[in-house]
């Protein structure tokens, strides 16, 4: 039987490019978007491209209700969940001085309470399976922080101790929980920096580049895998040494 993986944020960025590793390695993958557009069509045939199952769920993770309805489809189709990423997130960069308490609180909501909504409704299968994988999306900004990203900073190191917490209450239940901290990575969300912001970053980066998508997949694979069986409550860099 294969395993199943619920990635939030899916349709684009590193969230697409986990959901299209872990189908290549055989798992059936439950794909989270919010609003039905041409890409989410695109990212399920190519999943299905692999011989897996692709189940599409609709739901804002900022959203209880959403996460509760997406997680009780994905039971109904499937009667499990082995993997669960939480990597649907989103930035309002500007400095505190200028920050609205809305950016603040919308940036929290979805990058923080998100992780709770679906990690909440997701555990009591894992924990009546006696197995599971939670992988939380964090940033090397949440270890190091940023200026111009308080609020950012404060989601992103709020899912390390929301990581470390829960790997300690459920690791006797066979469930491992670890964070993935990226640091720049080329999608849309690093699309808005200049070319020189990015050449400036990239000459502080000791591999003296920008990291792929696939870069990070390749540890959400390794850490979704049975050969990451004795990790959990780790936070792991993915950033070519930006942050030590
Ligand atoms: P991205 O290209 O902007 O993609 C973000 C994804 O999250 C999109 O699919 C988006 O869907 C989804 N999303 C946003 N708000 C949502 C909500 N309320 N409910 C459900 N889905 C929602 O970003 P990315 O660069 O791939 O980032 C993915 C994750 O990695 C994020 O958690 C981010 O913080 C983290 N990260 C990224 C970098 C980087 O350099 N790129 C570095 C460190 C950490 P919509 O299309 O509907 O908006």
């Amino acid at each position: 039987m294969s395993k199943v993986a619920f990635i939030t944020g899916a349709t684009r960025g590193i969230g697409k490019q986990i959901a299209i590793t872990l189908a290549e390695n055989g798992y059936d993958i439950c794909l989270n978007y919010r609003k039905e557009n041409d890409e989410l069509n695109n990212t399920k045939k190519e999943i299905e491209n692999n011989n897996v199952k692709c189940l599409t769920v609709q739901g804002d993770v900022s959203s209880f209700d959403d996460c509760k309805k997406m997680c009780d489809e994905i039971i109904a189709e499937f009667g499990k969940i082995d993997v669960l990423v939480n990597n649907a997130g989103i930035t309002k960069d500007t400095l505190l001085m200028r920050m609205s308490k809305e950016d603040f609180e919308s940036v929290i909501d979805v990058n923080l309470t998100g992780t709770f909504n679906v990690t909440k409704n997701v555990v009591p299968f894992m924990m009546k399976a006696r197995s599971g994988k939670i992988i939380n999306i964090s940033s090397v900004v949440g270890v190091a922080g940023n200026a111009g990203q308080t609020n950012y900073a404060a989601s992103k190191a709020g899912i390390i101790g929301f990581t470390k917490s829960l790997a300690k209450e459920i690791g006797s239940r066979n469930i491992q929980v670890n964070a993935v901290a990226p640091g720049f990575i080329e999608t849309q969300m690093t699309e808005v920096l200049s070319d020189s912001v990015k050449e400036e970053i990239s000459k502080n980066i000791p591999l003296k580049r920008m990291g792929t998508t696939t870069d990070v997949a390749n540890l959400v694979k390794f850490l979704a895998s049975d050969d990451s069986s004795y990790i959990t409550g780790q936070v792991i860099n993915v950033d070519g040494g930006m942050v030590m």
